[in-house]
């Protein structure tokens, strides 16, 4: 499916009546699978976030995320794995059949052992999902990980 990219419309600076310099810039729409920008948000998606409403899925317009859209289509299961969603989806997966071991996966940050993802399965097929990556319960049962994009601290505000 082709998607059309969105407009991108850069800041524009500008100097005012009394010298002053204006920075003007159009509100842009992040990914909700991955949080990259994908272009300017329309009119629509703004008045969702004023009225409170819950943004769309426009995970199709990302390059990144298109692949996972493509996976759930073909029947496959996907979990985002986030500190914040780390013990539901832990749990949503324990409760899967046939059972599937999951742990806390562990690793030294500034000399101190904190979880940092969700080891699944154990052995040759075990995957680890750090967090930010994508879960994906494939209709065999097996499970892979769509890793998080490396985020430009440039493309970040
Ligand atoms: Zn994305």
């Amino acid at each position: 499916m082709a998607v059309t990219p969105r407009t991108n419309t850069p800041d524009r600076k500008t100097t005012n009546n009394e010298g002053r310099a204006i920075t003007t810039v159009t509100v842009k729409r992040a990914c909700n699978g991955c949080g990259q920008y994908l272009g300017d948000a329309t009119e629509a998606e703004i008045w969702r976030a004023v009225d409170g409403l819950p943004a769309e899925d426009v995970r199709t317009e990302c390059e990144h995320c298109r692949p996972l859209v493509e996976l759930e289509a073909a029947g496959c299961r996907t979990w985002q794995l986030t500190p914040r969603s780390y013990s539901r989806v832990a749990h949503e997966i324990d409760q899967l059949k046939p059972w599937v071991f999951t742990k806390g996966y562990f690793q030294t940050v500034e000399e101190e052992l904190q979880v940092v993802g969700l080891r699944i399965g154990t052995g040759e097929t075990r995957v680890v999902a750090y967090f930010g990556d994508w879960i994906i319960r494939h209709p065999d049962g097996g499970f892979t990980v769509h890793k998080a994009p490396a985020i430009e601290e440039t493309t970040r505000g």
